[in-house]
């Protein structure tokens, strides 16, 4: 799911320059359940064997222990990791150098990507753009907010897949294709990278960048474990966005996670939605709605609500009206975050003027549902999710036959 700089939308001129072109799938005929097959297939190329990232600290025992070492090498590995966050075998000074040359011979690495370019925004939003192992590259956000005493909030915004397949209207990510889902590791990085730009703790992480997350969820729930034990994150500061695909909110919430579930729902009816997420078709509202009552049911979280507002389009009083109903048709204890659109270059939406962004918050209010309109931060910055990755992977990264093989294999393109 993505969001721009915190807005997990955009929009951009570009998708139709990026390299992705062999296979072309009528946006109509696109399911999601062949989108998941196509993004599950993806991953097949096993980027995630011999990375010691992602790893628990019971696995970096076992791995200590196959190599014939004493199991507590396995917690150093693992205080390395996360806690010194060393990027380099060669640099685990307390590890014996022998076992430090085993694990390199046997082709172990610690999963570290470079950052390929990296851009602050006036008010200190830093967009990364970080290459991966094959080449592709992928957005990150850090977001630093601080609060009246100077404490500071650091959000990092990560991304769990290489662009995304579901073509939402507004949305520059997916415009521009999509690539591969995201390892375990190369979601855990991004926090990573986001704390080294800092120099600074991350204390919070939306999975709201590239990407849709219950497309691939096997990855994203153990970067989440990886997130909560390794790197010490609370789950309550995790929240996992979606615009919704069909059984997996069931299936997250049968793991009982203390995390946000955050819908992007973008409309108040189904006709409406699918005008603007294509995807809705195989989800129909009454089923998602359905499926956050059963969530907060199973979990005691609330679920809140992405709403994207897009001038003209969805920002009537009416749709507000519409939306409160919809609400309280299915729970209790819904919050809606609007999000005024942000507006780029080539994109057929407005952004809606403060007075109707603020009018439509007000006839949420005035039928009892909680309201925050996201600030749009890093407008400068190439904000919006997918905008700055379209910029520089349309340029020719990729440079063995097989990556191209692969890329034309997967791509789902309008
Ligand atoms: S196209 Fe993908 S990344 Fe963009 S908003 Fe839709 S689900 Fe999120």
């Amino acid at each position: 799911m993505s969001m721009a700089i915190f807005q997990h939308v955009v929009t951009a001129p570009f998708a139709r320059a990026v390299r992705f072109r062999t296979l072309t799938v009528a946006c109509s005929t696109v399911t999601l359940p062949s989108l998941k097959k196509k993004a599950e297939a993806s991953s097949k190329v096993d980027l995630q064997s011999q990375v010691l990232l992602g790893m628990s600290e019971q696995e970096l025992q076992q791995l200590a222990v196959d190599f014939g070492q004493e199991r507590y090498r396995g917690k150093q590995l693992h205080h390395l990791l996360y806690k010194r966050k060393v990027k380099e075998i060669q640099d685990f000074s307390q590890v014996p150098l022998a076992f430090r040359n085993e694990l390199q011979e046997a082709g172990w690495r610690v999963g570290r990507s470079p950052v390929y370019k990296n851009v602050t925004a006036s008010d200190g939003t830093i967009k990364l753009l970080i290459k991966l192992e094959d080449n592709r590259l992928v957005e990150t956000v850090g977001i630093p907010v601080e609060d009246d005493k100077g404490s500071v909030r650091l959000t990092a915004c990560v991304s769990s897949q290489v662009g995304c397949p579901l073509r939402c209207s507004f949305c520059a990510t997916g415009k521009g294709g999509f690539a591969r889902n995201l390892k375990r590791h190369e979601i855990v990085e991004q926090v990573l990278a986001i704390e080294d730009v800092f120099k600074h703790r991350v204390t919070n992480v939306v999975f709201m960048g590239m990407g849709e997350p219950m497309l691939n969820l096997k990855e994203v729930l153990e970067a989440h474990r990886c997130l909560n034990k390794d790197i010490q994150i609370g789950q309550r500061m995790i929240t996992i966005s979606t615009v919704g695909v069909p059984n997996t909110i069931k299936k997250l919430a049968s793991h009982k996670l203390q995390s946000t579930l955050a819908i992007s729902l973008h409309a108040p009816n189904q006709k409406l939605r699918e005008s603007i997420v294509p995807s809705a078709k195989s989800y129909p509202l009454e089923a998602i709605m359905k499926d956050c009552r059963d969530y907060f049911l199973e979990t005691s979280r609330r679920v809140s609500f992405e709403y994207t507002l897009l001038a003209g389009v969805n920002d009537t009083i009416e749709h507000a009206l519409e939306l409160a109903e919809l609400l309280h048709e299915w729970g209790r204890s819904y919050h809606v975050n609007l999000i005024p659109f942000n507006p780029v270059e080539g994109s057929d939406y407005q952004r809606p003027y403060k007075k109707s962004t603020l009018a439509f918050a007000a006839a949420l209010e005035s039928r009892k549902i909680t309201v925050s309109v996201r600030q749009t931060r890093g407008l400068d910055a190439s904000a919006a999710c997918g905008q700055l990755r379209n910029q520089f992977q349309k340029s020719p990264l990729l440079t063995g036959a097989e990556d191209q093989q692969s890329n034309s294999e997967i791509a789902v393109s309008c």
